[in-house]
């Protein structure tokens, strides 16, 4: 730990919170009343603030806007019954969000700067954490450049804001999904595994092109011959292939999942077989059609396990057994949710208390 931050913090005057609708809360649409702000300038890290949530003002030359030096972190935070808050695996973010940096030319922020603007905005703000299982706080770390300046290079000055939103419980049902064979999401040599803002903007069209033909989601393959499988939508992705647990190697082109790290550590804590290594196209068809494939699913912090219920190349459908029998991921859901939410003990050390 380094010194505690000095923040300086600004109330706000009018808090939201009475008239906020916690039965109804989109994800991501409801923010509280603060958020955290820091500026880069001169080669260093300084004006840390919590402010009223609100509009800021920026250049239209902001470097940003024009050459996308933008990336960001999502994370969430719990409330136990004992009223305790706690934010989940936050250093592991704080690691990605400093790849990140380094890929795009950004500068890095030191861990704890990170760790300790988000507990401190969660502490401000923790009565807005939702209770109730499903339910957690949404934190939505993010850095920008901001130089006023068309010059195509890296921007001198950033800024770093912490967002948060109380989220509700993500009921999804099992996707029915393609394996997609024409667009990529990121090249060999590119910057998928960084949360760059500019990877989500390549993957729209894909996915609304995908929900045009009837697909909940699609699986993104590798960008030179689309022959092995890389993630599933903004998740990643995960098979039981003759009873092992089977999922893609992280490479440069996959971003490094925190509930992917976290599930196989489960599994492996569980003396479960798992093999992370490349999953071919070919291996993925030949396991559904012999029926050796048992359960396939989607990880990550938004909806944490997202089963699917079919895999479809080129227009070739095949189901999944049924995912309410799904042994493993239903077992590693109940076993995270229990950790989370502090009903068992953390063993793992995963549950940050603010
Ligand atoms: N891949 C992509 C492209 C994502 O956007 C996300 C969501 N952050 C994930 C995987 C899952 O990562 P995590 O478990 O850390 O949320």
């Amino acid at each position: 730990m380094t010194d505690t931050l000095d923040i300086k913090i600004t109330q706000t005057s009018a808090s939201r919170l009475q008239e906020t609708d916690f039965a109804d809360l989109p994800f991501g649409k409801v923010f509280t009343d603060h958020m955290f702000v820091a500026d880069y300038e001169d080669g260093e890290w300084k004006n840390f603030q919590i402010v009223p949530y609100g509009d800021m003002s920026f250049s239209p030359a902001m470097s940003v806007l024009h050459y996308g030096q933008a990336f960001f972190e999502g994370l969430k935070v719990y409330k136990h019954a004992d009223g305790k808050a706690v934010i989940f695996r936050p250093y592991k973010n704080a690691d990605r969000f400093n790849k990140s940096a380094a890929r795009l030319c950004a500068p890095e922020l030191p861990r704890d700067i990170f760790v300790q603007s988000i507990a401190a905005l969660v502490d401000i703000d923790r009565g807005w954490i939702p209770e109730g299982n499903g339910n957690s706080l949404y934190i939505r770390p993010f850095m920008f450049s901001t130089d006023p300046y068309l010059g195509v290079q890296p921007s001198k000055s950033y800024k770093f804001i912490v967002l948060a939103c109380p989220v509700g419980a993500y009921y999804s049902k099992p996707l029915n999904v393609k394996i997609e064979t024409k667009f990529s999401r990121s090249a060999e040599g590119g910057f998928g595994f960084a949360k760059a803002a500019g990877n989500y903007a390549g993957s729209l069209l894909p996915a609304l092109e995908a929900m045009k033909e009837g697909y909940d989601q699609l699986i993104w393959t590798d960008g030179k011959d689309h022959a092995y499988i890389e993630e599933l939508g903004t998740a990643n992705v995960v098979f039981v292939i003759d009873g092992k647990i089977v999922t893609p190697s992280t490479r440069d082109t996959i971003l490094e999942g925190i509930t992917r790290d976290t599930l196989l550590t489960l599994a492996r804590h569980w003396d479960l077989p798992v093999e992370e290594r490349r999953v071919s196209v070919e291996e993925v068809i030949a396991a559904l059609k012999e029926g050796r494939m048992t359960e396939a699913f989607g990880v990550g912090t938004a909806a944490t396990i997202t089963p699917i219920a079919a895999i479809s190349l080129d227009g070739e459908r095949f189901e999944l057994p049924d995912p309410a029998n799904a042994e493993f991921s239903k077992k590693a859901l109940k076993t995270l949710d229990e950790i989370r939410y502090g009903i068992t003990p953390d063993t793992f050390e995963w549950n940050y208390i603010v």
